[in-house]
């Protein structure tokens, strides 16, 4: 499995910085920030499935855009596994006919560009030899993390989530866990931030962390676009056990 990383910014603003988005091999997105953007058309097509976090637009912003731009290119639907709670979301706030068009009815109800399928927290999804497991999350709005298996390995995406007992518990568990993406969204010094957004800052997420440094390496996602190097010197600082790397734009990890 080939994991590349299309966007893992909090925000905008020149090349280093796009929003969530995570291409599994070439067919499968989690998430659909303004990373999926870079992506040629023909690579837009190939997508055949998107796991959706949560509903927030630094996640999804691309999501309507690729199927307006693709949707007639392709012979089936999208398919977009999400909670229902983030489906009832994305239906009334953004494929409601005003914000943008009903895909799962256009171009018809029989063949629309669009489909959603449900998955729940602790629920998986095998798409080929890969087994998507949505996992606990805590953002103040539905919200899940994945993880990804394959026989040679698994890797962990926790997606935007205050701290969580449950999802370390799920972590925990998963004995051959070979990357763990989880976010760091604010410094230290904006730890109420963090807070009262229901995000991490990295006091935050070393009082989480597993008390042995597992065999897994640690990345370090969604760091607010001027804040990378004050972020990275908290991180070193409270979980340098962990030897912490900051998910990059471009970065491809295979296992
Ligand atoms: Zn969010
Ligand atoms: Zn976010």
């Amino acid at each position: 499995m080939k994991l590349t990383v299309l966007g893992c910014s909090g925000g905008i603003g020149g090349d280093a910085h796009r929003t969530t988005a995570l291409l599994v091999d070439d067919d499968v997105l989690i998430d659909a920030g303004t990373g999926v953007a870079d992506l040629d058309i023909d690579a837009l097509a190939r997508i055949d499935h998107m796991f959706v976090t949560h509903a927030h637009i630094d996640h999804i912003a691309c999501l309507p855009l690729m199927l307006d731009t693709v949707g007639a290119r392709r012979a089936k639907p999208l398919v977009v596994h999400c909670t229902v709670a983030t489906e009832a979301i994305l239906r009334a706030h953004l494929f409601n006919g005003l914000l943008w068009p009903d895909f799962t009815r256009i171009p018809s109800p029989n063949r629309p560009f669009l489909c959603f399928a449900p998955l729940e927290e602790g629920d998986s999804c095998a798409i080929g030899e890969r087994i998507f497991t949505a996992l606990p999350a805590e953002h103040g709005v539905p919200a899940v993390g994945y993880r990804v298996a394959t026989p040679r390995g698994s890797f962990v995406f926790g997606g935007d989530s205050t701290t969580c007992p449950a999802f370390w518990d799920a972590v925990a568990r998963i004995p051959d866990l070979r990357y763990l993406i989880v976010e760091a969204a604010f410094p230290d010094s904006q730890r109420e931030l963090a807070i009262r957004s229901e995000h991490l800052c990295p006091a935050l997420l070393a009082a989480q962390l597993p008390v042995h440094a597992g065999a897994f390496q640690l990345l370090i996602s969604h760091v607010k676009p001027g804040y990378a190097d004050e972020t990275m010197r908290d991180l070193q600082r409270v979980a340098a056990r962990h030897a912490p790397v900051m998910l990059a734009r471009g970065d491809v990890y295979r296992i």
